[in-house]
């Protein structure tokens, strides 16, 4: 089931806080990320499969990068999988300890691979020109490849990489071959790697994969690599409606380190999950600025579009909205929710029954922890928005509200242009 939350008189509560409190102390748009919802997450996941395998929890970063999460991260003892240079400087100046930390690129440019090598992060490399390109820098350290495994799963065809002809990794049909080439080189292979896609909601794909990933292992053994970790990626997925199940994460762990267990002498697992971490633990609260009754449609008009989150304009996202203000009210209307963008396509959400909506009211937008405000843009030079954390009823802010002024920073008007 859905994460949902309960009502403090008449009013949306969210990790010890009235929403409208929240939003009259920090403006709106924010995203509000609950601590100690992404510990529990976090637990979740490390604990169901440890009690099978010896097992490390890679946080996917991008799914959000903010310093004040990567540090909650870090006392939980998880590791991250970056993938920018951007990515790992920014998880070790959180204090991720860098042996923790997977580099996972894709069409990576020698600069950067120049930058990671010096950061002395592992690599997780995507290709055998990215091979050959590392050698030129530095051989003799631990490597892994990322293999196309040909199963994919996600909740929207932009976000499922691990199919047959996908742009990432190399093809399984290859990836002996990768291996013997990087011993070559000098490298050490010490582990493998698929990442199938985003947001899939069924543990069969990643049984699939497991099976892929087992049959390598053993080809690889028989020429003599036996390899350390074996990481099956991310995209675990998370309900995003109401009555929409849970992934069986019980089930998962059980039937994927079943099949290294049974087939192979692979002793740790690594497992990346972002959306599952963060995505439940942070909600977007938006103020009503505006209400339209356009004839065939009624209008509430808030303040965040899809600069402030572009899932829905994006992936035709759903994210389930309701009115803090008026928590638990009956609907009575069917309302757009859209945004201050100025385009058609800006919207959260389409047709949804809420209570009668007021300027000033705060609409919550639920799940919108991940590939939110890292996914977030200065489109129509709108700053970027507030984050912040809320642990046991208290509340802190965890980034300023960007300035206008701000946006011109590295902007230059040439001298020619200036009189
Ligand atoms: C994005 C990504 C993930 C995380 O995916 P989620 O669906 O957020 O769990 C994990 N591994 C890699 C390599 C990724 O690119």
């Amino acid at each position: 089931m859905m994460r949902d939350f309960s009502s403090d008189e008449g009013i949306m509560s969210f990790g010890g806080m009235k929403v409208t409190e929240i939003a009259d102390r920090f403006g709106t748009p924010c995203y509000v990320t609950d601590e100690q919802r992404v510990r529990e997450n976090y637990r979740n996941v490390y604990n169901a499969f440890s009690q099978y395998m010896d097992t490390e929890i890679h946080y996917a970063c991008k799914a959000n990068t903010n310093l004040a999460i990567l540090s909650i991260l870090r006392q939980e003892g998880s590791g991250i999988d970056a993938v920018s240079i951007g990515e790992v400087k920014t998880c070790l100046k959180a204090g991720i300890p860098k042996e923790k930390i997977m580099y996972t690129g894709v069409n990576v440019s020698d600069q950067e691979l120049k930058e990671v090598v010096e950061s002395g992060v592992m690599i997780n490399l995507d290709s055998l020109s990215e091979l050959e390109r590392l050698a030129r820098i530095k051989t003799g350290i631990p490597v892994s490849f990322r293999v196309t495994p040909g199963v994919g799963s996600g909740h929207g065809d932009k976000v499922i990489t691990g199919n047959k002809g996908a742009k990432f990794g190399v093809p399984k049909e290859r990836i002996v071959e990768a291996y013997l080439r990087a011993q070559d080189l000098g490298f050490i292979p010490t582990g493998i790697h698929a990442h199938i896609g985003s947001g899939g909601q069924s543990v069969e794909p990643f049984i699939d994969e497991a099976s892929v990933l087992a049959e390598i292992i053993n080809q690889l053994s028989d020429a003599g690599m036996d390899l350390e970790f074996v990481d099956i990626g991310g995209g675990i997925g998370v309900p995003y409606k109401p009555n929409e199940e849970e992934m069986d994460l019980q089930e998962m762990a059980c039937e994927v380190t079943d099949v290294f267990q049974q087939e192979t002498d692979v002793k740790k697992i690594i497992l990346e999950p972002g959306r599952y971490i963060i995505c439940d633990a942070t909600i977007l609260l938006t103020r009503c600025v505006d209400v339209k009754d356009a004839v065939t449609k009624k209008y509430i008009g808030v303040d965040a579009g899809f600069n402030t989150l572009i899932r829905p304009a994006m992936y035709d996202s759903f994210h389930y909205i309701q009115n803090g203000s008026r928590f638990g009210k009956a609907g009575v209307a069917r309302y757009d929710i859209a945004g201050p963008i100025c385009e058609t396509g800006d919207y959260l959400g389409h047709d949804r029954v809420l209570p009668d909506t007021q300027e000033g009211d705060v609409m919550v937008v639920y799940n919108a922890g991940a590939y939110g405000f890292s996914m977030s843009s200065n489109y129509n030079s709108r700053p970027l928005c507030a984050e912040v954390l809320v642990n046991n009823g208290e509340a802190e802010l965890i980034r300023e509200r960007e300035t206008v002024e701000e946006q011109w920073r590295h902007q230059i008007v040439p001298g020619r242009l200036q009189d």
